[in-house]
């Protein structure tokens, strides 16, 4: 789907394989055929559950991993197979945050050493990274004067804040976000969040928020893309697909969470999927989904729907044969 501006990012027929476990087994194809575009100062939601290929989405984007086919346009130019070396400048405008704040950070530096490292890496002086580093602590809400600490002085959300302003030290344009508050205590989860909508309106970055809780994506999405072994089912502007979730998985993902009020709560109807998803290593035939879905007919088992507009005039794209609301 693409949005009315120009999109940052493009991401067209992307797939990424990995070996199979034995010698003669397929490849795995962790993402398989997605294609997304997100916009300058937007945040793109990208849920589903364990598994799915958020994650290896998020890392082929920022080129920690090199795609199997398809394209990552960024600003125009297609990064997708791009060396190591002719990447490097372009780094500092794609930066990602983790899930679990300390064990990305090094235990062995300190914080002025891990938030100063992606600017030594683009050239700048010890000084000049320092000098950064600590308008950064501040930015993210950290003291400053704290800068020559390790990683284990500081809780949780407070790692994550560090983590957050190494991703900002180049000024980058488009961060990727990988469960960035599922490893912290709900109070903090709420701190992060706030943060992050902030330095996003202060700096208009874009963000590719990853997540399985949909609770905090509707929190901070413009748009939500929800991944099921590997594949985008369903895409589009937060509101709609909250609203009238027109491909099963979703409405299945939607109506477990929770709701505010408690009558609501209690009266309100939860979809049950049966099983879990099935290995990647042996996706099911046409749609993948078929195995665990309450609507699925016989086209379904034998051909994958393709992802398409199926409410003329929404910005939402589902793929299914019955989708809701058609
Ligand atoms: Fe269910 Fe069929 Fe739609 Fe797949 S295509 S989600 S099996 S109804």
């Amino acid at each position: 789907m693409t949005t009315s501006a120009e999109p940052l990012l493009s991401i067209r027929d992307l797939t990424m394989a990995f070996p199979g476990k034995r010698a003669r087994s397929a490849p795995v194809r962790a993402v398989d055929g997605i294609s997304f575009d997100v916009a300058a100062g937007e945040t793109l939601g990208l849920v589903g559950e364990s598994g799915c290929g958020k994650s290896t989405t998020g890392r082929l984007i920022v080129r920690l991993i090199e795609p199997t086919t398809g394209s990552i346009t960024y600003a125009g130019r297609d990064i997708s197979h791009l060396s190591q070396r002719t990447l490097k400048p372009l780094r500092k405008d794609l930066q990602m945050v983790f899930q679990d704040p300390h064990s990305s950070l090094n235990p062995r530096q300190t914080v002025a050493r891990i938030i100063s490292d992606p600017l030594l890496v683009q050239g700048s002086s010890a000084a000049q990274a320092r000098k950064r580093a600590v308008e950064l602590m501040d930015l993210v809400g950290l003291i400053p004067e704290h800068i020559d600490r390790y990683p284990h002085e500081f809780s949780g959300g407070q790692a994550q804040r560090i983590g957050i302003a190494r991703s900002l030290a180049t000024s980058p344009r488009l961060v990727v976000a990988d469960e960035p508050v599922s490893a912290l205590d709900v109070s903090v989860q709420a701190q992060i969040v706030n943060l992050m909508e902030r330095l996003q309106q202060e700096l208009g970055l874009a963000y590719l928020f990853i997540a399985h809780d949909l609770s905090v994506v509707k929190r901070v999405c413009d748009r939500v893309a929800v991944m099921y072994l590997g594949r985008i089912v369903e895409i589009g502007d937060k509101e709609r697909v909250y609203a009238a979730p027109a491909h099963p998985y979703t409405r299945a993902l939607l109506s477990a969470v929770p709701l505010p009020d408690p009558a609501a709560e209690r009266t309100r109807e939860r979809i049950t999927l049966l099983g879990d998803p099935p290995s990647p290593a042996a996706p099911p035939p046409g749609c993948t989904f078929h195995p665990r879905c309450p609507k699925a007919q016989p086209i379904c088992r034998s051909e994958a729907p393709l992802l398409r507009i199926t409410t003329p005039g929404e910005a939402q794209e589902t793929a299914c044969h019955f989708p809701e609301g058609a």
